[in-house]
């Protein structure tokens, strides 16, 4: 057998930079991955239409992080975009998040400024201090008519929960605004890569260090490679664990069922994203990719998204009942040695893009002792 330093179970975000850090620093990497492709859910191809689209649904980067946009830069060149979503909700089409033409346009009101859209939400919100699950979120923010007409069922579709069974945090991702910001992000980095997603990943892991072994399940393989000096898990946490704990109580993930169509048509629908709030129809929204980038071509590629139970696993599901039963899986992951569990599956948290980099970038730093130069200089 070769001799490798650090296994790296996933070809995702947290692996692949993970990887690529340690390829850097001289160590010899080996990704076993399940799927046949490299980048996780990230993964773009071009389809029969001649359109760059994504596999596993729309994937936004946005980021406030200066270290994060520094690292993806190396591997790519970015062009701006800056995403909007827009929602039909009792015939109507509008933008969320909920901004000033949100209220005017489905409430035929005539507010004009962050004043009076101010006081309409005064009006209408229902105050709660401290809100403690996504039903209350909603309603603090901007009470129970757009609480009904726009989060209630559409959580219940994506989560097969409605909001008051899952944490604030789920909800509170999408923001308020008392202006006519209309851009789903408002952090100071929003882009796509102009090559794709998986041209970004081939570019970070295309160091001469890196192995990548495509269609493996680690734990069909795990006793051939025993002898690494770091393991990282991507992997859903559960997983590593053989599922001891899932008799009496399992960790829940929804997984999405796309379901791809092409029109012979210019363009399907005027945005990238449509949301479909209410319960007139099973999907959540419909992703037009020909809009990332402004494509070109004489057919369209549409994607509607059904969440569902059963599959591979995408989202954990963020509830106090599942926590519990994660810090279980937590507890036994912590009295591993020189195994680390990274990455949104691995830590069981609803990360986007920019956070898993973060992570993964985070923990080699520690690990790596690079942070300790850090205190110096900034003491
Ligand atoms: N959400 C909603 N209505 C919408 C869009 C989002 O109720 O039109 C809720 C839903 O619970 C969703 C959460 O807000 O899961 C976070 O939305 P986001 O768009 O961030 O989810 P993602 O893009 O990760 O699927």
């Amino acid at each position: 057998m070769k001799h490798i330093n650090i296994l790296i179970i996933g070809a995702g975000i947290s692996g692949a930079v993970l990887a690529e850090k340690y390829a850097s620093i001289g160590k010899k990497v080996l990704i076993i991955e399940k799927r046949n492709h490299i980048a996780g859910n990230c993964y773009d191809y071009i389809d029969d239409n001649g359109i760059l689209v994504s596999k596993y649904g729309a994937h936004l980067f946005h980021t406030n992080e200066e270290s994060v946009w520094e690292y993806v830069n190396q591997f790519s060149e970015w062009y701006p975009w800056e995403h909007k979503v827009i929602a039909r909700v009792d015939e109507k089409t509008v933008p969320i998040p909920v901004n000033i033409t949100t209220v005017n346009q489905l409430f035929e009101t005539k507010i004009e400024s962050e004043e009076e859209m101010g006081n309409w939400l005064e009006q209408n919100r229902t105050p709660i201090e401290k809100p403690s699950n996504g039903e209350e979120a909603v309603l603090n923010r901007v009470g129970p008519v757009l609480y009904e007409k726009m989060f209630k069922h559409y959580t219940k579709k994506q989560w097969d929960k409605y909001p008051a069974e899952l944490d604030a945090s789920v909800l509170e991702r999408i923001p308020v605004r008392h202006n006519y910001d209309d851009r789903y992000f408002s952090d100071k980095y929003q882009a796509l890569p102009k090559g794709g997603y998986t041209q970004l990943f081939e570019n970070i892991l295309s160091h001469p260090n890196i192995e990548i072994l495509l269609e493996t399940d680690y734990f069909d393989v795990k006793e051939e490679y025993k002898g690494y000096e770091k393991l990282f898990y991507t992997g859903p946490v559960d997983r590593f664990f053989d599922f001891k704990h899932s008799m009496t109580e399992k960790l829940e993930y929804r997984s999405i069922n796309f379901v791809s169509e092409t029109f012979d048509a210019a363009l399907f629908q005027e945005n990238s994203v449509v949301n479909y709030p209410g319960t007139e129809v099973d999907f959540t929204r419909i992703i037009e990719y020909k809009h990332f980038g402004n494509q070109v071509s004489d057919k369209t590629t549409v994607v509607r998204e059904f969440t569902v139970d059963e599959g591979e696993p995408y989202y954990p599901v963020p509830n106090p009942r599942n926590q519990e039963i994660y810090a279980k899986y937590k507890a036994e992951a912590e009295k591993l040695i020189d195994v680390h569990f990274v990455g949104r599956l691995a830590n069981y948290k609803y990360f986007n893009m920019d956070q898993a980099f973060k992570n993964a970038l985070d923990l080699f730093d520690t690990l790596e002792n690079k942070n300790k130069v850090n205190y110096k200089t900034a003491g």
